[in-house]
């Protein structure tokens, strides 16, 4: 009987979610809607001394931004809660006296003293096993005396602990190389090793999707699952995402943050396609892609088995695309709010603004910046006026720009067409060059070397009076150092 597909993401709330670890998610996800399954969301926060306030509520954030929706977690209940690990203390300890009984696991009464003995050269140390062999009567009565305990893996000896990884292969291990490790710490609390095995299959997870960093410690939660009776689910480890040829991305160091790009502009559409890219390939080698088409196009066949580098070129023209792609009235949506920071409360035509900008970013955060020539004006360097090739130098700026000003004083329909007409004719009238006046009406309008647009798309957005004002400034400032 083929069982309903499970998948489920389980990020430790111990700092802020990097691209890395949203694309487990979104592969998990992607996995799950493309097999017509379900998607769950658990909070894997044990660690309590890694834990950061605000990193849940991060979690639920990123992925509503990201548009990855599950179906259960601890905020919609599926009847496989509680989704929070903390909330599930007494599962792990039912669980991991079952698996004693069961032989998959013993009782430890080692103290601090007997472990630090056993440490090598390099401070590690490789539990000997010392109380896998305590008799039960013992174990009881010590148990009964209020001994401090762990509970650790009781490892099959003399065998290889193999599985099939969708994306790696065959992966073994040979028994010997795996430690009795502990299962459930002295305060009760499980290891990622053990809750991992019992909340996946309690959860009914079908389907492990993480990051290669479990790869080789499978084969020893398989042998949980074995040792409990229970049945393994599929594993897809996920190579790493790097930030160059030799550093992983990481948490800690503040790497290639989700939200750090939406802050600074990116779409949230955009950066979910471009991580999709990281490590997986439609058939058809597609780059640009909806949630919908990428679900459509999943498959672990495109899985790439090397790491790949986060390249925020990359993303930034992935995010260009997107923008170009949307309505006129979609980009004014997503841009208003950058271009209310750059009109600063002026009354510019935002809608002109944003049409201005549509093409000319590819991020959203570059639109305060280009547009900063909005906010007032005054002295600037003249030499921006001296063009060889056009032949402008200050004196033909200064005529060029008294022209303009002249021309456009009169000119009642303040739009783009009658602009240009008005300043061609004007130049055509003054025997100038028509590229050597908007040359310098552009300098004159803005005091900026770049713009985001010509003479013209400059004048209209900045509105008749404000143009005109500029001009007779820059006319007076080119007067006055010739
Ligand atoms: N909490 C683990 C992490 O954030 C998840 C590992 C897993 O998916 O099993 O790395």
């Amino acid at each position: 009987m083929n069982r309903t597909v499970r998948t489920r993401f389980a990020p430790s709330p111990t700092g802020f979610m990097h691209i890395g670890n949203l694309r487990t998610g979104l592969y998990a996800y992607l996995f799950a809607r493309k097999n017509k399954g379900v998607f769950i969301l658990r909070i894997e926060d044990t660690d309590r001394e890694r834990k950061v306030d605000g990193a849940v509520e991060m979690v639920y954030r990123t992925l509503k931004i990201a548009g990855i929706d599950h179906d259960e977690g601890p905020d919609k209940d599926g009847g496989y809660g509680p989704y929070v690990q903390t909330e599930r203390m007494g599962i792990y300890k039912q669980y991991a006296e079952k698996l004693v009984e069961l032989g998959g696991a013993y009782y430890c009464f080692c103290d601090k003293e007997r472990l630090e003995s056993l440490k090598d050269g390099n401070g590690v140390h490789t539990y000997d096993k010392h109380c896998r062999n305590l008799d039960s009567a013992e174990v009881r009565r010590r148990l009964e005396a209020g001994e401090p305990y762990v509970i650790r893996q009781k490892v099959p000896e003399g065998t290889v602990s193999e599985y099939e990884d969708l994306v790696f292969g065959r992966i073994s291990v040979e028994s010997s190389d795996i430690e009795d490790g502990i299962l459930l710490k002295s305060d009760g609390l499980p290891t990622y090793n053990f809750a991992n095995v019992v909340d996946d299959h309690l959860m009914g997870i079908t389907h492990v999707i993480r990051g290669t960093e479990y790869l080789s410690s499978t084969p020893k939660y398989n042998m949980i699952y074995d040792a409990f009776g229970w049945e393994r689910p599929t594993y897809m480890h996920l190579p790493p995402i790097m930030k160059d040829a030799t550093r992983k991305l990481s948490k800690r160091f503040g790497d290639a943050n989700f939200e750090d790009f939406i802050a600074k502009g990116y779409l949230p559409e955009a950066i979910v396609n471009y991580i999709a890219l990281l490590g997986w390939c439609p058939k058809d080698n597609r780059e640009k892609m909806t949630m919908e088409e990428m679900t459509e196009a999943f498959d672990v066949d495109g899985i790439s088995h090397s790491s790949s580098i986060f390249d925020e070129t990359k993303m930034r023209w992935l995010n260009g695309e997107y923008l170009k792609a949307m309505s006129k009235e979609e980009f004014y949506n997503a841009a208003l709010p950058w271009i209310e920071k750059a009109v600063d409360g002026k009354n510019y035509d935002r809608a002109e603004l944003a049409s201005l900008m549509q093409t000319r970013v590819d991020i959203l955060g570059e639109i305060p910046e280009k547009l900063a020539f909005l906010n007032g004006y005054g002295e600037y360097d003249l030499s921006m006026y001296e063009h060889r090739k056009m032949k402008v130098d200050k004196s033909v700026a200064l005529a060029a720009v008294r022209l303009a000003e002249e021309a456009l004083s009169s000119l009642e329909d303040w739009s783009e067409d009658s602009i240009k007409e008005c300043v061609v004719q004007g130049a055509e009238r003054g025997g100038m060059k028509s590229g050597q006046v908007m040359f310098s009406m552009r300098v004159a309008l803005t005091g900026e070397p770049v713009t985001p647009g010509g003479a013209i798309e400059m004048a209209v957005v900045l509105g008749k009076e404000e143009s005109l004002a500029r001009l007779a400034f820059s006319a007076q400032l080119l007067e006055r150092n010739l």
